[in-house]
C-alpha cells in the first residue's frame, strides 16, 4: 500500500476514478460514508493494488460548482476555472439559465464564457443582438457552428478546466463530440475495465483535450439553483448592477418600490435590462424561502 496523490476524472456519485501522475487509472472508494468529492478534485490516496484505491481527502480546491436548492446541494465538479454557457438561435435560449448560470460563476471564481452555437442558421442575427446586452458588460461571447467549424471556441479553452452548461437542445452534446470524437467509446472502455459496468450512470467525466486544456462533462449540469448565495451578494455578482451599488437612498434597499431606488431608475433609463431585475426580484425570493425552510 503505497500513499501518494492523484485527481478524480470520473464520478459515478459513490465509486470514482482516479488518474496518478503517469496516468495510470484505479477505481477509487471513499472511507465509510464520505461522497463529498467531486470531478476534477485532487485527492490524497492510498493505493491498495494495481486496480484499486482509497480516497483519503480532498486537496485545497481553487474552485466548487455545486448545484442547491432549497433542500439539498451536491457537488458537481471541483477547480472548473471556466464555465460555458451554450446558447443557440433555435431552440429559443433563456436568458433566466444565462442570468443563472453568470451569478453562479462570479459567486464561484469561475470566468464565464457565452458561446452562440448554431451561428450557421439564419436565426443567429436576432439572437447575437440578445447577447449584446452581456457583451456591453464585458461578458465575452464567442460565436460558433459545432456542426461545420468549433475553432474560434479552441483559443477560449486553453489553459482553462471548462464545463458546458446550457439548455437541452442547444448544442451541448455536439459540441462535447467534436471535442472529444471518442468520448463515448472512451468512457465505456474504461468503466467497463474498472467496474464491469456496475455503475452505469456517470456523474461526472474530466477529459484532457491537450496539453492545457481540459472538460469537465456532467449530464446533472443543466442549470444551477443559487440558494447558497447571500441575497445582498447578488447584484455585486451581476456585471450590470454593479455601478449602482451603494446608490440607493437606502443601503437595505431591494430594488423594489423603495424610494430613491437608483437600480429601478436605471431600468426605467433603459440601462438595465427589465428581465434582469425581475431574475435579481426572483432570486432574493428563492433565497429568502431557501433560509426559511433550513
Ligand atoms: P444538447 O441537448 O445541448 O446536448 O444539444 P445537441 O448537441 O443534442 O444538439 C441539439 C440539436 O442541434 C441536434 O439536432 C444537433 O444536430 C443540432 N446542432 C448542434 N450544433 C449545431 C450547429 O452548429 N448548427 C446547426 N444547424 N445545428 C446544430
Ligand atoms: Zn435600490
Amino acid at each position: 500500500m503505497t500513499d501518494t496523490t492523484a485527481r478524480i476524472v470520473t464520478s459515478y456519485g459513490k465509486v470514482y476514478i482516479v488518474e496518478l501522475a503517469d496516468g495510470q487509472r484505479l477505481s477509487a472508494s471513499t472511507r465509510g460514508k464520505k461522497t463529498d468529492y467531486a470531478c476534477g478534485d485532487r485527492v490524497a490516496i492510498t493505493v491498495l493494488n494495481q486496480e484499486q484505491a482509497v480516497i483519503n481527502k480532498a486537496l485545497e480546491r481553487q474552485t466548487l460548482l455545486y448545484r442547491s436548492d432549497q433542500w439539498k446541494s451536491k457537488l458537481i465538479a471541483a477547480n472548473v476555472t471556466q464555465i460555458i454557457i451554450v446558447v443557440a438561435p433555435v431552440p429559443s435560449f433563456s436568458d433566466e439559465l444565462i442570468g443563472r448560470a453568470l451569478l453562479a460563476a462570479a459567486e464561484a471564481g469561475i470566468r464565464p464564457l457565452i458561446c452562440l452555437n448554431k451561428c450557421d442558421l439564419p436565426e443567429s442575427e436576432q439572437a447575437r443582438a440578445r447577447l449584446a446586452y452581456y457583451q456591453r458588460y464585458a461578458y465575452p461571447v464567442v460565436e460558433i457552428s459545432a456542426k461545420q467549424d468549433l475553432s474560434p471556441l479552441r483559443p477560449w479553452l486553453a489553459g482553462q478546466v471548462s464545463v458546458l452548461v446550457g439548455q437541452s437542445g442547444m448544442g451541448k452534446s455536439t459540441i462535447t463530440n467534436a471535442l472529444i470524437p471518442d468520448a463515448n467509446a472512451r468512457v465505456n472502455e474504461i468503466s467497463q475495465a474498472l467496474d464491469s459496468g456496475k455503475h452505469t450512470t456517470t456523474h461526472a467525466q474530466l477529459y484532457k483535450l491537450d496539453e492545457t486544456a481540459e472538460l469537465i462533462d456532467s449530464p446533472g449540469l443543466q442549470s444551477f439553483g443559487l440558494a447558497h448565495v447571500a441575497a445582498e451578494d447578488l447584484p455585486r455578482l451581476m456585471a450590470d448592477f454593479v455601478p449602482y451599488i451603494g446608490q440607493c437612498r437606502f443601503a437595505n434597499c431591494r430594488h423594489r418600490q423603495e424610494p430613491g431606488c437608483q437600480v429601478t431608475a436605471a431600468v426605467a433609463s433603459g440601462d438595465i435590462a427589465p428581465g434582469r431585475l425581475e431574475l435579481l426580484h426572483r432570486l432574493q425570493d428563492e433565497i429568502y424561502l431557501a433560509k426559511n425552510n433550513y
